[in-house]
C-alpha cells in the first residue's frame, strides 16, 4: 500500500539515531515507519515486523473501499435466481393479453440482457456476448408500453421510460439524447454502476424517422440528427450526463456513464409500414409465381415485418442494425378487447370493482354490458385505450352519488344502463376523440 512510502525511509536515519542515543534496539511501524514511542498501540509480527494502530486504520478504510467497489462491479443476482423466460412470459400473460410472439421475445431479450451481464461480469473475455435491443412496432394502444411498464415489475436492475418525440439534436429546443441516460442515473439513485446495466424503454421511435428514404442534404432536426444522437448511445459509448437532465448547462458537473451494458427497447407504431412490408412483398412474388402470393395472409401483414421495412419507413440502417431483435404487436381484436375488460390482473373493470368493494358496494357487470363497451370501443375507432375513458364516462355518475348511500350495498352494469350512460354528452366528446 502506498501509505506513508517515503517516511520509511525519511525517518531510518532518525531512528539509527535514536538507537545510537538510547544505546538499544527502537522499534518502528514496517508501513509508515513511526517509532513506536509516536504512535497508540504497535503490533508486533513473528518475523520482527511492525504495524502501527493509525497504519490499520487506514488499511481498514482502503479495504472497505475496495470492497464496496467490487460489490458495485458485480450485478446483484446470481444465474440460478434470474426468472427463465417462460416465467418471464408467464407473468406478462397475467397483464397484457395476447401478443405472444411479442412476449416471448421480450422475455428472452431481458434473460439474455441479465446472462450478459453476468457473464461480462466474471471477466470471460474469449467471447463477447452481444447486446440483442428490442424493436416492438404495432399499431398504437396495443400494448407496447404496457408491456415494458409490466416487466419492470420483475426486473433486478434499473429501467426507465423515455417518450422520443421530446428528444432533438444537441443545440435546439428540446432534450438532449443524454437526458435518456439522466433518466436512467435518477431511478439508479445516481448509483452509476446501477444505471450501466439497465434497462431503457424509448417510445414513439418512429416519429424520429425522417419523413423521405432519401437521405437529405439539408439537416433534419427532428429526425436524422436525433437517430444519429441515438446510435451513439445505443452502440456503447461513454456519454457526459447533465445529472439533472435537460439541457447541459456550462457550470454543471458531468456524470460519466458507460451505455455499452444498458438494454434498450424501442417501441412505435410505424403507421403505414403495412403499405411498405406489401410493396416489398409485392416485389418480391414477381418471378416466384402465384403460390407465394397466395400464402401471404393479407389480413395480418406486419407479421411479415423485415428490417428493410424499417428503412423503407425511415430509419437509418446503423441504427437498425443496432436493434437487432425486430417484433410486432397485432392489431388487438374484438376477442382481445373483450378479455383486457375482465381478464389482466389489474383489469378496468377488476379496477371498480375494488374501488365500490371500500365503499362497501358489491359491484357486478353483465356479459351484454361488456360486449356492448367493447362495441363502441371498436365504433368509435378508440381500441384498449378507449375501454378505459367508455368505462369512466359509465361509472362516473355511480362514482359520485353511490359513496354516502348507507343503504346501497350492490350495483349492477346492465347494457341498458351503459346504453343509457352513453347516450348523452359524454358520447360525442368520446366519438370526437376517435
Ligand atoms: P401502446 O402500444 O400505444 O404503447 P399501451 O400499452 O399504452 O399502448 O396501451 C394503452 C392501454 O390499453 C394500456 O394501459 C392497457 O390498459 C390497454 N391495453 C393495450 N393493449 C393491451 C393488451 N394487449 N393487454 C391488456 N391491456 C392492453
Amino acid at each position: 500500500m502506498a501509505v506513508g512510502e517515503c517516511r520509511g525511509h525519511c525517518q531510518y536515519e532518525e531512528i539509527k539515531e535514536m538507537e545510537k542515543e538510547n544505546g538499544r534496539r527502537v522499534d518502528y511501524c514496517s508501513f509508515c515507519g513511526q517509532p513506536r514511542t509516536e504512535v497508540a498501540v504497535m503490533f508486533d509480527g513473528e518475523d520482527g515486523s511492525h504495524i502501527c494502530d493509525q497504519c490499520i486504520e487506514r488499511g481498514h478504510v482502503i479495504l472497505e473501499e475496495t470492497m464496496e467497489r467490487n460489490r458495485r462491479k458485480a450485478p446483484n443476482f446470481k444465474m440460478e435466481e434470474l426468472l427463465k423466460p417462460t416465467q418471464i412470459k408467464s407473468f406478462l400473460d397475467e397483464y397484457v393479453i395476447g401478443q405472444d410472439r411479442a412476449k416471448r421475445s421480450m422475455a428472452v431479450a431481458v434473460y439474455n440482457h441479465y446472462k450478459r451481464l453476468l457473464h461480462e461480469s466474471a471477466g470471460d473475455r474469449q467471447i463477447e456476448i452481444d447486446k440483442s435491443n428490442i424493436m416492438l412496432v404495432g399499431p398504437t394502444g396495443t400494448g407496447k408500453t404496457l408491456m415494458a411498464r409490466t416487466i419492470a415489475k420483475l426486473l433486478k436492475v434499473p429501467f426507465t421510460i423515455v417518450d422520443a418525440t421530446v428528444l432533438t439534436e444537441a443545440g435546439y429546443v428540446g432534450e438532449d439524447v443524454e437526458s435518456i441516460l439522466s433518466r436512467l442515473l435518477q431511478v439508479a439513485d445516481y448509483d452509476v454502476a446501477q444505471a450501466e446495466r439497465g434497462i431503457v424503454f424509448i417510445d414513439e421511435i418512429d416519429k424520429i424517422a425522417r419523413k423521405s428514404d432519401n437521405p437529405s442534404i439539408t439537416r433534419d432536426v427532428s429526425g436524422e440528427g436525433v437517430q444519429q444522437a441515438l446510435l451513439k448511445i445505443l452502440e456503447g459509448t461513454v456519454v457526459n450526463v447533465p445529472p439533472q437532465g435537460g439541457r447541459k448547462h456550462p457550470d454543471q458537473k458531468f456524470i460519466q456513464v458507460n451505455t455499452s451494458n444498458i438494454l434498450f427497447i424501442c417501441g412505435g407504431a410505424f403507421d403505414g409500414i403495412e403499405k411498405k412490408i406489401a410493396q416489398r412483398l409485392n416485389t418480391q412474388v414477381v418471378g416466384y409465381g402465384q403460390l407465394r402470393k397466395e400464402r401471404i395472409d393479407q389480413e395480418n401483414i406486419m407479421q411479415y415485418i423485415m428490417p428493410q421495412d424499417l428503412k423503407a419507413f425511415g430509419l437509418i440502417p446503423e441504427l437498425i442494425g443496432r436493434v437487432p431483435v425486430l417484433t410486432y404487436l397485432e392489431p388487438l381484436d374484438r376477442a382481445a378487447l373483450r378479455s383486457i375488460l375482465t381478464e389482466p390482473k389489474n383489469a378496468i373493470t377488476r379496477q371498480y370493482v375494488k374501488l365500490f368493494e371500500m365503499d362497501g358496494i358489491k359491484l357486478t357487470f353483465d356479459d351484454a354490458a361488456l360486449d356492448y363497451i367493447v362495441d363502441k370501443a371498436i365504433e368509435y375507432r378508440l381500441g384498449a385505450r378507449g375501454l378505459r375513458s367508455i368505462c369512466e364516462t359509465i361509472m362516473m355518475d355511480s362514482m359520485y352519488e353511490l359513496p354516502g348511500q348507507a343503504d346501497r350495498k350492490s350495483l349492477r352494469i346492465t347494457a341498458a344502463y351503459v346504453k343509457s350512460r352513453l347516450e348523452n354528452e359524454n358520447s360525442k366528446r368520446l366519438q370526437a376523440a376517435g
